[in-house]
């Protein structure tokens, strides 16, 4: 969407004005000639005319305002939110569901890392607009209203009970570095004490023997002095889920203590940047996609376990 065609109606700054704009897709002709006219004309309906923020620079609208307004306060009010508090995440769509929760609909144009795949339904935070980065998006609305019944209504949102986020205390089983001398995981030809170890193991086949004792801490750091074989980005994903296969099936006590976690979503939280096999909590992570592969491989074991 830009507004190939507006009229400034008011400077905001030296980059944002409210214009009189419309769609590149809507009818030319609903250009109005003045402030009062298009008021009227909009009242009561989504515009697809109206009063939009442009960013001057690029002359088209402004990124955290992807939409049109019927009223000059409503593109206003949006600009003075954007000033407020400019690291919200720019949504196409805002749909308040609750006093906790707003529906968001969000484009690849807008933030290329919500949504891979063009247009996303997720969360917000109705207040700070601020984005539920525990919550997964989805491809349709419908998909996206399924969720919020089930799992957000009556601000749930933010209980961090519902998800196994800490693999240490009673979790500490699920972490690859959980060691296991007595019932050590047989892979590779091989009995490895951590599961880390049986993993990193594979970066060098060749020297496949030095990882067998190796805690998580101590295979993570031999496995960065190993000559790594070329083909490991496109393997690691299935060495994992090998290695914890074979931990959680190989091991009665472990198998059941998985089953236990029912069907509560497992997803590792850190502070490492690490947003490909968990989650990162810090700042700069807030609007990255985390994948969560380590979460999303253990919860498949689980469901093969059962
Ligand atoms: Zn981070």
């Amino acid at each position: 969407m830009s507004t190939n065609n507006y009229q400034i109606v008011k400077e905001l700054d030296t980059r944002y004005a409210i214009a009189l704009g419309f769609c590149a897709d809507g009818d030319p002709d609903d250009v109005y000639n003045n402030v009062e006219d298009a008021r009227a004309q909009n009242e009561g309906r989504t515009p697809s005319v109206g009063f939009v923020v442009i960013d001057r620079q690029t002359g088209e609208w402004a990124d955290f305002a992807m939409q049109a307004f019927a009223y000059y306060e409503g593109a206003l009010q949006c600009y003075n939110e954007h000033m407020e508090q400019p690291d919200v995440v720019p949504a196409l769509l805002l749909i308040p569901l609750d006093e906790n929760v707003a529906l968001t609909l969000y484009h690849e144009d807008l933030s290329s890392e919500l949504c891979p795949n063009g247009y996303t339904f997720t969360f917000c935070d109705s207040k700070s607009r601020m984005a539920l980065v525990n919550e997964p998006s989805f491809p349709t609305c419908d998909e996206a209203l399924a969720y919020y019944e089930k799992h957000l209504k009556a601000g749930e949102s933010e209980d961090d009970t519902q998800v196994i986020t800490d693999f240490s205390g009673e979790y500490g089983f699920l972490n690859n570095g959980y060691v296991q001398i007595d019932h050590p995981i047989h892979i590779f030809g091989r009995d490895f004490y951590t599961a880390e170890g049986a993993f990193q193991s594979q970066k060098c086949p060749e020297q496949a023997d030095s990882f067998r004792d190796a805690t998580g801490r101590s295979a993570k750091a031999l496995g960065k002095h190993v000559p790594l074989r070329s083909d490991w980005d496109s393997i690691k994903d299935l060495v994992m889920a090998e290695v914890l296969l074979a931990k959680f099936s190989q091991n009665d006590i472990l198998r059941q203590k998985l089953l236990s976690t029912g069907d509560v979503r497992i997803e590792p939280h850190n502070t490492r940047h690490d947003n490909y096999w968990g989650n990162c909590q810090c700042a700069e992570c807030a609007w990255k996609k985390k994948e969560n592969r380590l979460g999303t491989i253990l919860m498949r074991i689980r469901e093969k376990l059962r």
